[in-house]
């Protein structure tokens, strides 16, 4: 048998990752408007016009016709490239990384939750269930097939995840009174641990609550506003998983080697 040459693949994966993403871009503008992200086909928004197999090309099109409509040269919003290069360069990352595996393609599964749950929350500030709670079960049923996560292992971390997100809420509301973290974080949290197991609970929730502070000073020194600025925790959340998956276990390692 000849080997496939691993650049091949890498263009292969990256023109899959583009298509996958341009899907994403779908599903994030149409699942909190609960529609459909099948029909109709996509179109422009300003004129109406459905759009052809060689309008969507992933990333090409979006090059060659400068982010404008053909038709009425209205501008895209520069993140439906954005989504389509990140899915992209993820799913090549993967493969790099896990080779032409199962657990690639759980993980890219994994990526492209996180992706549809990050833009969404910065849009509406809620991580819809339609997208978390299977994404929990696929955790479950990936560490089933895949060599790298026991059952067990994701079971606990549903589990840790799911537990430790909820007593922080209900702690905050008996402290304060007021509602601090949303359903849709626990949700997300226990999806994260079903995919990467219970160590990566703590790892996860420690590094985006790190990073989500600076950004929040970040934002309050730039507006002069209080400390009422709700920023959403999902995208902090899904930075801090994709951070586990890549380098977790090194971080982890070097930490305590420190110690
Ligand atoms: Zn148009």
């Amino acid at each position: 048998m000849t080997e496939i040459s691993p650049a091949f693949v890498a263009v292969v994966t990256l023109l899959f990752g583009a298509a996958i993403g341009s899907f994403l871009n779908v599903c994030i503008y149409r699942l909190p408007l609960h529609e459909s992200v099948v029909f109709p086909a996509s179109h422009c928004r300003t004129c109406a016009t459905p759009l052809t197999w060689y309008d969507n090309l992933p990333l090409m099109s979006y090059v060659l016709r400068q982010g404008r409509c053909r038709f009425c040269g209205t501008a895209f919003s520069s993140r439906y490239f954005l989504v389509e290069l990140l899915t992209a360069l993820l799913a090549v990352a993967l493969v790099s990384r896990f080779g032409l595996t199962i657990t690639a393609v759980g993980y890219f599964v994994f990526s492209a939750a996180l992706i549809v749950i990050t833009f969404i929350d910065l849009d509406y500030q809620i991580i819809p269930d339609v997208v978390s709670l299977p994404g929990t079960v696929a955790g479950v049923l990936f560490s089933i097939v895949s060599p790298d996560l026991s059952l067990w292992n994701s079971l606990t971390g549903l589990a840790v995840g799911a537990g430790v997100l909820l007593a922080v809420a209900l702690g905050y509301r008996a402290a304060t009174g007021r509602e601090g973290m949303g359903g849709g974080d626990v949700k997300l949290l226990a999806m994260i641990g079903a995919f990467l197991g219970w160590r990566a609970v703590p790892f996860t929730l420690f590094s985006a609550s790190f990073i989500g502070s600076v950004f929040g000073i970040a934002a309050m020194v730039r507006t002069n506003a209080d400390s009422k600025l709700a920023l959403p925790f999902g995208p902090f959340l899904s930075f801090g998983a994709l951070c586990y998956l890549f380098f977790g276990e090194q971080l982890i390692a070097w930490y305590f080697g420190l110690l």
